[in-house]
């Protein structure tokens, strides 16, 4: 097979070298004779790496012992409503900040358990910027605050993070997780699916800092109730376990690659190389214009028209550069260049960028 570059959104490239990794012991797990697939989640091999993998996910983070870590399953999705459900009650307030569809899901989500405020949004601009100064918009009093950090579809992205002193900030980090340097010191909840930069589908990583869980609602059914996952380590039940297994080894990749500070480096250069490609072009636009709410993680760029869109990724494909085709409600084109995706890829892009254009001006 000749090598495709995947620009797939989610679930998305994983490491070549972990692929391996996996593969090579997939039937037989740390000479136990049988697959880690087979194995008991309550089996001391589990029991190891659901423990390793949130010692290692924390130090990444460079979040100390007053956070918790919950491997759980539902995708951000679940979390959408969870959060809510265990934080807020009907007579208090949550500032919600819209920045594209993931933000809004969660912000209709959380209306059914209390008051939930949209304290800013970039709607009117189907989301192609991060709104300014939010601050003074801010509700005194919120239980907490909440924005989604790199908004997947939109290709926009938190460049520095809004200040919110006197009420947690919440964070969906699903597609920027581990990709760059964060000052986590005013997230009291950070969460997010593992299919974009973590591991395979399955696994929801919740992180919650220990005065917001002593604050949870510990009234609630055992599965939704954060109190509860945490008193059991996140096995309470059975967790995702083939998902926490990859993405243990993910972080291992990441330590030998020199760490978040080094992986950001050659995500902002990958990122770079696309832009510059799209701000010195007659054919392709970057669908957002201020430079510093690009995302790092999902360029979005559009071609004139839609005949020519058709044409690039068609001819796209056929050069080896997959799923490159952009959410429905954005349109045009979108390249997701999450951790895992190589250098050499995107070094290989442009050159095709560029010989498309030629062809097409
Ligand atoms: C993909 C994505 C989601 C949805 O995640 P699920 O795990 O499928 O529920 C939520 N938020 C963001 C920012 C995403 O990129």
């Amino acid at each position: 097979m000749s090598k495709v570059y995947n620009f797939s959104a989610g679930p998305s490239v994983l490491p070549l070298p972990v692929l391996e990794r996996v593969q090579k012991e997939l039937l037989n797990y740390n000479g136990s004779g049988f697959s880690i697939l087979e194995a008991s989640h309550r089996d001391d091999d589990f029991m190891k790496i659901i423990a390793d993998c949130q010692v290692k996910f924390k130090k990444h983070l460079g979040i100390g012992d007053n956070y918790k870590v919950l491997f759980l399953g539902g995708g951000a999705s679940t979390a959408f409503f969870q959060i809510p459900m265990n934080l807020l009650s009907k007579d208090e307030t949550a500032d919600y900040i819209d920045t594209g569809m993931w933000s809004n899901k969660a912000y209709k989500e959380a209306g059914r358990y209390g008051n939930a405020k949209i304290v800013a949004s970039s709607k009117e601009k189907n989301y192609n910027y991060i709104p300014q100064d939010v601050e003074k918009s801010f509700t005194p009093g919120a239980k907490y605050r909440y924005l989604c950090s790199n908004n997947t579809i939109f290709g926009t992205r938190w460049n520095s993070f809004p200040k919110s002193p006197d009420a947690p900030l919440i964070g969906d980090f699903s597609s920027d997780i581990l990709s760059r340097k964060v000052d986590f010191s005013d997230f009291g909840i950070i969460f997010g699916g593992v299919q974009k930069n973590l591991a395979p589908a399955g696994a929801t990583f919740v992180v919650i800092r220990e005065d917001v869980l002593s604050q949870c609602n510990a009234d609630l059914p055992s599965m939704c109730s954060y109190k509860l996952q945490a008193d059991n380590d996140s096995m309470f039940n059975t967790p995702p376990v083939f998902s926490i297994y990859v993405m243990n080894y993910v972080l291992d990749w990441l330590e030998e690659l020199g760490g978040v500070a080094a992986i950001e480096k050659t995500n902002l250069q990958k990122a770079k190389m696309l832009y510059d490609t799209f701000d010195g072009s007659s054919i392709y636009s970057p669908t957002v214009p201020n430079a510093a709410d690009r995302s790092i993680m999902n360029v979005t760029f559009v071609l004139p028209n839609e005949d020519l869109t058709k044409k690039f990724l068609k001819e796209a494909g056929a050069a080896g550069f997959s799923n490159l085709k952009g959410h429905r409600s954005v349109g045009g084109c979108r390249a997701s260049i999450y951790n895992a995706f190589p250098m050499e890829g995107v070094e290989k892009f442009v050159d095709f960028l560029k010989t498309f254009e030629k062809a097409n001006k």
